[in-house]
């Protein structure tokens, strides 16, 4: 239906797609949704989708915020906030991590969850788009308060979670054990098994193989990739990394494996309550590492700097001489204010983490040609395994690792080579390209079932 102008303005207005200008111009930053949704807005115009496509994609379908008593360990009841917000359905049933994490919102819980539609949809496998968190710190809370914290979500979701609605997974400070804690608790509300209902599991408990390593090896798949594209050999080529934890460590490993070396890696430490940077020049010993690292991705800066690291501000991960830049902690990391110390050396930046880089940032980089492999992209590989753990789940039959991490391999070159493409035909970024083909596809799923 057309309308008049003045009409449309409003509801434009109404619906904030003019916030994020009127914001930039008043030189506050963008909260972490009002970049998703600004980024949004810009695939929008380039695909020319019509209001009502709009007004509904840069919204989550359905949300949810609610309280979770805890009874600690002393005997005293806290009260914690959770969160599970659908973005959209219309490919499949909602897939997204639980973050637990003391500054969650759901700000964040909405960006993510709209970044994960759109992932989903980028490398085509049939979920939609959720998130969920809790704000707490797991750094403070025993493992059975984490256990019941865990069961407590799953208490107030229970009936709109599951293998056809939405499936939860780990994120940032959730792991396996957080995983299976909360399958229990949802096997016994509904009084059966149902291994499917949420992915990260530990192997041999539904689990599947390779998901530990996926999120970090589907970046390094796709860095393989543009290492070629850039006519550059991964033998010798340098990286400093930011974060140190699931996607972080399995990022650095697989691109050890292809002969690169890592300079230096950042993550933060919980006892000072600040970040730093370990640097090695020569190269990190990995596994040193690892050995001095806790399940939280924080590593010892004592035991480190008696390996012979240099123990450097957090910020230095971003000013290292290196090839490669992975940012693989959390959002809004490189700014208008630190994107100018990249290096100039650095050719590539993979984005580990969801949301690592600002609008202003992105601009900045991409004035640089510096190539981008857009977190939609890069990080997808988390949620391809997940899907793979979801289908064995599904038929209670489990594949080998090298069967997973194969397919794996071939989803996330697929769609590296899918958004190169219409990146070149199109004259687009690789992050308008990524957005272009994720947006297009869910726009379509929803015009196909007549919603819209
Ligand atoms: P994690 O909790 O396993 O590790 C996080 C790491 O970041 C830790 O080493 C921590 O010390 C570090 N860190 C936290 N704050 C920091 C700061 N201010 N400065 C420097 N380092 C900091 O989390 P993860 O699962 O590796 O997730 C990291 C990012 O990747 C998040 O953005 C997450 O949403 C995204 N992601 C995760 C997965 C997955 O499957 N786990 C998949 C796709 C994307």
């Amino acid at each position: 239906m057309k309308t008049d102008g003045r009409q449309t303005r409003f509801r434009r207005w109404v619906s904030g797609r003019h916030r994020g200008k009127q914001r930039a111009m008043n030189n506050k930053p963008f909260s972490s949704f009002e970049m998703a949704q600004t980024q949004f807005d810009h695939i929008g115009d380039l695909l020319k989708l019509d209001d009502a496509t709009r007004d509904f994609l840069r919204w989550p379908m359905r949300e949810y915020q609610f309280t979770i008593p805890l009874r600690m360990d002393s005997g005293q009841v806290a009260i914690f906030h959770g969160f599970r917000v659908l973005h959209n359905d219309a490919r499949g049933p909602g897939k997204g991590g639980i973050r637990f994490h003391p500054q969650e919102t759901i700000d964040i819980v909405r960006a993510l969850a709209m970044w994960m539609t759109w992932k989903c949809a980028l490398v085509d496998i049939p979920l939609g788009g959720s998130h969920g968190g809790v704000v707490c710190d797991p750094h403070n809370l025993s493992l059975r308060e984490q256990g019941r914290l865990c069961r407590g979500w799953v208490k107030q979701l229970s009936r709109d979670l599951g293998t056809h609605i939405d499936v939860p997974a780990p994120d940032v400070m959730t792991n396996a054990q957080h995983m299976l804690w909360m399958l229990d608790e949802y096997e016994g509300i509904k009084g059966e098994k149902s291994p499917g209902f949420i992915t990260g599991k530990p192997v041999g408990m539904g689990g599947s193989l390779g998901r530990w390593e996926a999120a970090g090896f589907g970046l390094g798949f796709t860095l393989r990739e543009a290492l070629k594209e850039l006519g550059m050999s991964p033998l010798g080529t340098t990286a400093s990394v930011q974060g140190f934890g699931n996607v972080g460590q399995n990022a650095i490993r697989l691109f050890h494996m292809l002969g690169g070396r890592v300079t230096c890696v950042s993550c933060w430490d919980q006892k000072d309550g600040t970040s730093y940077s370990f640097r090695k020049k020569p190269g990190i010993d990995f596994e040193g590492l690892l050995s001095i690292t806790d399940h939280f991705g924080g590593i010892d800066k004592k035991e480190a700097s008696s390996q012979g690291y240099e123990v450097l501000p957090g910020s230095a991960w971003l000013e290292q001489d290196v090839d490669i830049l992975i940012p693989a902690a959390l959002e809004n990391q490189i700014t208008q204010d630190n994107a100018a110390k990249i290096h100039r050396r650095v050719k590539i930046i993979a984005e580990g983490a969801n949301g690592p880089m600002t609008a202003e940032a992105d601009a900045a980089v991409s004035a640089r040609e510096i190539f981008l492999i857009p977190d939609i992209l890069a990080n997808a590989g988390g949620v391809i395994c997940s899907y793979f753990e979801q289908v064995q789940s599904n038929m209670n039959y489990y594949w080998e690792k090298d069967e997973v991490l194969g397919k794996l391999d071939v989803k996330m070159t697929a769609a590296f080579r899918s958004v190169l493409e219409l990146a070149r035909q199109k004259s687009l970024s690789m992050r308008d390209a990524a957005f272009f083909i994720a947006v297009a596809r869910v726009a379509q799923a929803c015009k196909d079932r007549d919603w819209l």
